[in-house]
């Protein structure tokens, strides 16, 4: 997968696209993240990439010729017949969810565009961008952490990315319900007992308890979601 953010603050990235099971996937080609900054793609003398709002109101917009010539830039370096979404992050896109993520995991290339200030010139979402997402109801004051985590859950279920790619099956959100509660060593910890069952080696059991603890999770702590008719058990 090839994945090209826009962005006025690069160095955000930094951190997160470079340490633990992320840098092991763009070492091992899982994963390319190419990270462009949004003013070279700026003519003027200043390097301008945003602007006072039309109407009034507080605030700067960002301007849309710097990211039309971006996004055409990339799109030129990509062969023609591919599809590319051009996936702006923006508080008013549809919310992120694992079906999202599963959704997007399918394209080889993709596109995000970070917003900043007041947002991005409307004609931007209108003319250029194919699909627009917010990871929740709440506003951050730029689209980069966003991007990050729509990132995050897309690349994490690429084939290659996870040591035991059998763990995404049971994860949380993946099949309409919550994760069962897991533990590890030691079997004592404090007065705390890690569940017998866990400990019996009857596998058949095990996988009763996870699926009956799953189930209780979901009802108590996400009844929502039983609701919405997500429970498929
Ligand atoms: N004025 C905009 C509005 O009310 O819809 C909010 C602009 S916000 C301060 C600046 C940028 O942060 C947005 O352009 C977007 O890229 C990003 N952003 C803010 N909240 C977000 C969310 N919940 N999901 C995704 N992106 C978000």
């Amino acid at each position: 997968m090839q994945i090209f953010i826009l962005t006025l603050f690069p160095e955000m990235f930094e951190g997160p696209f470079k340490c633990g099971l992320f840098q092991k996937a763009t070492d091992s080609g899982v994963v390319k993240v190419d990270i462009r900054n949004i003013r070279d793609y700026t003519h003027n003398k200043h390097h301008t990439t945003d602007d006072s709002p039309y109407g009034g109101g507080a605030g700067m917009v960002m301007k849309p010729e710097p990211i039309f010539e971006a996004v055409e830039t990339i799109k030129a370096e990509i062969p023609p017949k591919e599809k590319v979404p051009v996936i702006l992050l923006t508080p008013q896109g549809r919310v992120l969810s694992q079906e999202t993520a599963a959704e997007l995991s399918q394209f080889y290339y993709m596109i995000f565009i970070c917003g900043q200030y007041e947002g991005i010139d409307e004609r931007v979402r209108e003319y250029l961008v194919t699909d627009e997402i917010s990871i929740g109801d709440y506003v951050l004051s730029g689209g980069e952490l966003a991007a990050m985590v729509v990132i995050n859950t897309v690349v994490r279920l690429l084939p290659g990315f996870l040591g035991s790619p059998a763990s995404l099956l049971s994860e949380s959100h993946t099949d309409g319900l919550l994760e069962y509660p897991q533990y590890t060593r030691p079997p004592k910890f404090r007065d705390w007992e890690v569940p017998e069952i866990l400990l019996s080696g009857n596998h058949a059991q095990i996988a009763q308890w996870r699926q009956e603890q799953s189930i209780i999770r979901t009802k108590t702590r996400r009844p929502d979601m039983i609701k919405k008719g997500k429970l498929l058990h």
